[in-house]
């Protein structure tokens, strides 16, 4: 905690002049192993008080606060207004405001975390997909609600992700959800069947007329500047922390 860590808390990515947005890392948080250390997941077995200390921290470094969700696997959409106050806003994937003085945020660990921003109409939106989400089609779900508050020409971020060639699933799965999103199909490196998620997302981004600005080659599960909750499956444990891709308006 006292030394400067190798890699920085936060990853900016560039997306236009009137938006930051960013995803952080594993590093520069105060929670111990398995959640070392910038955890920002409650609910994941973390101290509160912890989560809340790394919290505080993410709020510091963008200077604003940052409005969290209790992400459900659903595809309900929480527009934020000016009545926010600190909460944190439960059984919704997706987050809409047009406030300049706050960050969303979306908490993954190998689920698709997806940042929307119209710059010029001062809209965004932050979107977790995991296969559910894919399933839901929560992207098309998400710019619906961005499209009838006003937003025209939209660009997004896929954040880091576990990839196709690590998100084994059974063949059946597969077989399920290819049905509906084809861009889903793929293969592990050891030839068994996968979903790839980051390419379904970004076919249903297309679909919904969303320019991507940027697509993270990052994997989770192989990068280990992310938290991955398939890796520590993998090493016999579930317990894993939550990283967050963050958007804002300047
Ligand atoms: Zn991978």
């Amino acid at each position: 905690m006292t030394d400067a860590p190798a890699v920085p808390m936060l990853l900016d990515v560039p997306v236009a002049p009137q938006v930051r947005a960013a995803f952080t890392t594993r590093f520069g948080g105060v929670s111990p192993a398995p959640w070392e250390s910038l955890n920002l997941g409650l609910n994941v077995g973390d101290d509160p008080v912890r989560v809340r200390q790394n919290r505080s921290r993410v709020a510091k470094e963008l200077g604003r606060p940052v409005v969290y969700m209790e992400q459900v696997h659903g595809d309900h959409v929480a527009v934020i207004g000016d009545d926010w106050r600190g909460e944190v806003i439960v059984g919704v994937d997706a987050l809409v405001t047009a406030r300049t003085d706050v960050a969303l945020a979306v908490l993954v660990a190998d689920c698709v975390p997806i940042l929307v921003a119209d710059p010029v109409q001062g809209l965004i939106a932050a979107i977790h997909a995991g296969r559910r989400g894919v399933e839901l089609d929560i992207v098309t779900t998400a710019v619906a609600k961005l499209r009838q508050l006003g937003a025209c020409e939209l660009t997004a971020v896929i954040g880091p992700s576990i990839c196709g060639r690590c998100y084994e699933v059974p063949e059946s799965l597969r077989a399920e959800v290819t049905a509906g999103c084809p861009q889903a199909y793929a293969t592990t490196s050891r030839g068994t069947a996968a979903l790839d998620l980051p390419a379904a997302v970004r076919a249903q981004l297309a679909r919904a007329e969303v320019r991507v600005a940027v697509q993270q080659q990052w994997c989770t599960l192989e990068d280990e500047r992310f938290f991955s909750h398939r890796s520590r499956l993998q090493s016999g444990t579930q317990t894993t922390g939550r990283c967050a891709g963050l958007i804002g308006l300047r």
